[in-house]
């Protein structure tokens, strides 16, 4: 259930959106980016809500924009850039047995699950980038990665 009512009875903060609402808007992020299904804003409204993928293919954080089929609520979710701090080593491999494990891993800042993208390498060696849309965070690995060789 997406509820859209601010529960602080519009108090004036510094930032546009409380921390609640954020909070929803990253479940909402994280549903369109897995392509999970989206329950309308309005309160009972069967739906279905489509999510359509506004980003361009350099954009470091991804926007959804959300249109119910039914009742025609729109809204849209965007990632929050935050660059640092960097993912350190630790976090990197965990992502990696994760993904080799065949789970899917999540940006430690956030649980933004991430995404590897498979590069295309000249060195005939196995190459990924590793992304989360959410904070922009990104890096590229050799695979498989040292430490998973076990
Ligand atoms: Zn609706
Ligand atoms: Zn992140």
């Amino acid at each position: 259930m997406i509820c859209t009512s601010n529960p602080f009875g519009g108090r004036m903060r510094k930032e546009s959106m409380t921390s609640s609402e954020q909070e929803q808007a990253h479940r909402v992020f994280i549903r369109a980016l897995q392509h999970d299904a989206i329950s309308c804003g309005r309160a009972g409204c069967p739906g279905p809500v489509e999510a359509l993928d506004q980003s361009q293919t350099r954009d470091r954080i991804k926007t959804f924009e959300l249109t119910c089929e039914r009742c025609g609520w729109h809204t849209s979710v965007t990632g929050r850039e935050q660059l640092m701090p960097l993912w350190d080593n630790a976090s990197l491999e965990l992502m990696a047995d994760e993904h080799l494990m065949h789970q899917q891993p999540v940006c430690p800042y956030d649980d933004t699950p991430v995404v590897f993208i498979s590069m295309p390498n000249p060195r005939r060696k196995a190459k990924y980038r590793v992304a989360c849309f959410y904070c922009g965070r990104h890096t590229e690995m050799d695979w498989p990665p040292p430490e998973s060789k076990r």
